[in-house]
């Protein structure tokens, strides 16, 4: 399995957590606050962004990775899933065609735009993307056969046209192998054994540098269905990189690494941080080894390393302690600068931070990220350890 990976030159230990940031910013952090907690990646969505700042503000300042002084590399999202869902919900607002995404606009949704796959790369360039991603049909999980066929044809048809472009791009910027960026397809198909082997089996003859875990990994009741991510993981070759795409807490990627994926994108750990739910671990992580957490993952016993601290609890009220005394995030530990004591007096208390939240300050949604961003690399660098 690939331990590590060059982007334009710059090598990266695998695996690899990318938070969110979708419109250039990982929501209430800046680009120090992400380099403190030892994140070296983001994921931006290729949509979004070319609504605001635009195609013309980037290609002008120089790509997003400039305008936020991202020092790290930059994934893009299609914006393929955005735009499907936005149509999954209100059907008003467009359709999908074999040309590409079709979108209603204008006050009477009288006015139509097209969005394609050529169109996702050539923007993903003006973003200055390193990791691309193909613009695909994503199966509905409510998909019957004939649905599930017609968004694998049309997910290898569009990966095809994404490539084409890709290659026309490079040379357009004078790009080679050395300084070139990745292009990711995801695998589509939902739980059709033969369909998402037809269309993994496609995509490889075609050819991309990562492959994408493509639909929803979760069962008919709403569970994690770690099953369908073994079988996915699968149907590419042993050596291949693997992109666990909107996957998931500390347990999902610890059990994803082990069946073969590398790349973890999530908005889990800033979501939750919004909402005062803490990831934190159970035991110290600087005891915790590889081969342990591949154990207690077979056993389906990883909740013995990884919790949740609620924020909303009324006797962290009153409580000095470290959100986790486990913790080496800069809010976890002890700041000689400002504290006041000799004591190990974190820099922000369980009660701080309870407080923070119930008078509704903004920095209490920053503090709370930093914290469980921290926890999600910290989970990286364990998988990451010699055996
Ligand atoms: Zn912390």
């Amino acid at each position: 399995m690939p331990t590590q990976i060059t982007i334009k030159n710059k090598s990266y230990q695998l695996p690899i957590y990318v938070p969110d940031a979708t419109l250039g910013v990982a929501r209430s952090l800046d680009s120090l606050d992400l380099v403190a907690v030892g994140l070296e990646g983001v994921m931006v969505n290729t949509y979004h962004l070319i609504q605001k700042p635009g195609e013309a503000v980037l290609q002008t300042v120089g790509g997003i990775k400039q305008l936020m002084n991202w020092p790290g590399f930059v994934s893009s999202d299609s914006g393929g899933f955005q735009l499907f869902s936005l149509i999954q919900k209100n059907p008003q607002l467009g359709k999908i065609t074999d040309e590409g995404i079709v979108l209603y606009t204008g006050p009477k949704k009288q006015r139509k735009t097209l969005f394609t796959p050529e169109d996702s790369i050539r923007m993903q360039f003006a973003i200055g993307s390193d990791v691309m991603i193909c613009l695909d049909d994503f199966t509905p999980p409510t998909a019957d056969e004939r649905r599930i066929k017609e968004s694998v044809e049309r997910t290898i048809a569009w990966a095809k046209r994404a490539k084409t472009e890709f290659m026309r791009q490079l040379e357009l910027h004078q790009m080679d192998d050395n300084n070139r960026p990745l292009l990711l397809a995801p695998i589509q198909g939902h739980n059709h054994p033969q369909l998402r082997q037809q269309c993994s089996q496609a995509l490889q003859e075609i050819g991309f540098d990562i492959y994408g875990l493509g639909g929803w990994p979760l069962d008919d009741n709403g569970k994690f269905d770690y099953s369908f991510c073994e079988k996915n993981a699968e149907l590419t070759p042993k050596d291949s990189l693997r992109f666990a795409l909107g996957v998931g807490t500390p347990e999902n990627m610890v059990k994803l690494f082990f069946m073969g994926y590398q790349f973890f994108d999530c908005v889990l750990p800033t979501r939750d941080a919004r909402h005062g739910r803490l990831y934190v671990f159970k035991t110290d992580p600087s005891q915790i080894t590889r081969t342990m957490l591949e154990k207690l993952a077979a056993n389906n016993q990883l909740d013995e390393v990884f919790g949740f601290l609620y924020l909303n609890k009324g006797q962290l009220a009153t409580d000095n302690d470290p959100i986790s005394d486990y913790c080496d995030c800069p809010i976890c530990t002890t700041n000689q600068k400002t504290s006041q004591q000799a004591t190990s007096t974190p820099q922000v208390s369980r009660a701080y931070l309870h407080h923070l939240f119930k008078i509704g300050d903004s920095s209490a949604h920053r503090l709370a990220s930093l914290h469980n961003l921290r926890t999600y690399v910290r989970v990286m660098e364990l998988l990451r350890q010699e055996h």
